[in-house]
């Protein structure tokens, strides 16, 4: 049986078991997937050790995006782009290094939330890794604008520097936005779950009218992000649970060859909804 994991420290609350091996059973693939943890110095031999026990493929999480990167021999052009890998393919004797983080923000964004990029203002807040990797698929829908607001402001600036000839992407700070409206406003932040936000760095009012809120990071209550975008008339919110089960339908389709269908796996992870 052909051997998938995700890989990451720590990676023990991982849902990408329970979404593969529903994408699998859906489409009748005869594969496994398991968690995979490895020590923070230890990804490489982890990853290896798996390659020589007959893995096919890893996703990669927190915080070995970049090692994976550095490991894959060969690698697609929007992996180049983000300069980090959240899959990785066992190639004969090597490894292949995507990144599917970008795209699957896009299609959760399009596809499932029905929102049109094409002419609008979107503001990112983060210069990150998940920004990096989201920035080239988001130009690629021709936004009016795409604004980088970042706590380390040269961070942001070198990204938007990086991204300059993909389309009109430019850095501020928030005292700049100047009451500047977005129809899109993407929290790529690490602020996580627990964290607070960070109201000084933020801009005050930045949602133009039926403006959605996106958080990267998804849990089963309103994150602090979702929170606070409800308190400042976002019309419209989302977590990331759709980015991740869409990120890990395009990790499958690298692996498998098939397209699973999300939505089920959508409602299987969040009844509620
Ligand atoms: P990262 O590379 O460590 O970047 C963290 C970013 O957050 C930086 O811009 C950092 O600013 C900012 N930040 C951290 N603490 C902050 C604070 N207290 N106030 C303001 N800004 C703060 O992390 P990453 O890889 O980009 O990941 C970002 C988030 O996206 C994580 O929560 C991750 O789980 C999530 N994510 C979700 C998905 C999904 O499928 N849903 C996929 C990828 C990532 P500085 O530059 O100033 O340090």
């Amino acid at each position: 049986m052909d051997r998938y994991a995700v890989i990451g420290h720590p990676v023990a609350h991982s849902k990408s078991p329970l979404i593969h091996q529903a994408f699998a059973r859906a489409t009748g693939q005869h594969m496994s997937y398991e968690l995979l943890p490895a020590p923070l110095d230890g990804f490489l031999a982890t990853a290896q050790r798996f390659a020589a026990e007959g893995g096919r493929g890893l996703n990669v999480t927190v915080p070995f995006k970049l090692e994976a990167y550095a490991m894959a021999k060969e690698r697609s052009a929007r992996a180049e782009e983000a300069q980090a890998c959240n899959t990785l393919a066992w190639r004969d004797d090597h490894w292949y290094g995507d990144n599917t983080d970008g795209v699957g923000l896009m299609r959760d964004l399009t596809h499932n939330l029905h929102e049109t990029l094409a002419g609008r203002d979107v503001l990112v807040l983060g210069a990150g890794g998940a920004a990096r990797g989201i920035l080239g698929p988001l130009l690629a829908k021709m936004p009016r604008s795409v604004v980088l607001v970042n706590r380390t402001e040269p961070r942001a600036a070198e990204l938007a520097a990086s991204f300059a000839e993909h389309g009109p992407v430019a850095a501020m700070s928030s005292a700049q936005l100047n009451g500047r409206r977005f129809h899109v406003v993407i929290n790529a932040t690490s602020i996580g779950i627990n964290g607070d936000v960070p109201e000084n760095l933020w801009p005050e009012h930045p949602f133009a009218v039926g403006g959605l809120a996106y958080d990267l990071v998804y849990a089963d209550v309103p994150t602090p992000f979702l929170r606070w975008a409800s308190q400042r008339s976002a019309e419209r919110t989302a977590d990331g649970l759709g980015m991740l089960i869409e990120q890990a339908a395009e990790s499958f389709v690298l692996w498998r060859g098939v397209r699973p269908e999300t939505s089920p796996v959508f409602a299987m992870l969040r009844p509620q909804a």
